[in-house]
């Protein structure tokens, strides 16, 4: 059976990967389960690039170790405002400084926002895979979902800028839906989908 290292620590991430894929005749493996420690520097000017510098990152490792039979797989998302030209983006993690810091992230994006009406604080989420299989073969998908954000936090469920991140259709943020729900629609979700199609010209 063909293996799937997913260039990723995160357990949330790994298993969204695995429920996702569970019906396909693939082994999937973290970094941590393929006794890889390394954390590759998100330097890119795209959520695209830095996918992709992940991925060949961990190939050459796998290479090296001498796997067989593999594909690995990274990714890279944010959040893109339209106000802000875009930004956050590939800063989305450490907008604020810190990376990770969620609150001071969110604080941050407000204030960026004060003032701006409604109707201009549209933005969407991003999330870019990159898969590289054992023969270098190279394939990339992107996941987009639309939003509005909003001005001040409303839910407690999600992550990072799910709070703020209104989903008009369902006049709910990220944070007041369950995570089952928000990977039906979410950026995330969406490249998983789309992964899955795509996977099967892999195996
Ligand atoms: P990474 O792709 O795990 O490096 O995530 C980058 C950053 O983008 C996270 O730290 C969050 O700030 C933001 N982000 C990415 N996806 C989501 C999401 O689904 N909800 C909220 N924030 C997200």
């Amino acid at each position: 059976m063909k293996n799937l290292i997913v260039a990723s620590n995160n357990e949330n991430k790994i298993k969204e990967i695995k429920e996702i894929l569970k019906d396909l005749p693939l082994e999937i493996y973290s970094l941590k389960e393929k006794e890889i420690f390394i954390d590759v520097e998100e330097d890119g000017e795209t959520f695209e690039e830095n996918a992709f510098k992940k991925a060949r990152e961990i190939y050459e490792v796998l290479k090296e170790k001498n796997e067989k039979d593999f594909i690995v797989m990274a990714d890279d998302s944010g959040l893109e405002v339209d106000a802000l030209n875009k930004r956050p983006g590939v800063y989305s993690a450490r907008y604020a400084g810190e990376h990770g810091d969620s609150k001071k992230n969110n604080e941050k994006l407000l204030e960026e926002l004060k003032g701006v009406p409604f109707e201009n604080r549209g933005g969407e989420f991003v999330c870019h895979l990159a898969l590289i299989d054992y023969y270098g073969k190279e394939s990339s998908i992107e996941g987009r979902v639309k939003g509005k954000i909003i001005e001040s936090i409303k839910g407690e469920d999600g992550f990072g800028y799910d709070p703020l991140f209104l989903i008009e259709e369902l006049n709910k943020t990220f944070g007041e839906i369950k995570p089952e729900e928000k990977n039906t629609i979410s950026h995330r979700g969406i490249a998983l989908k789309e992964l899955k199609k795509q996977i099967v010209k892999y195996l």
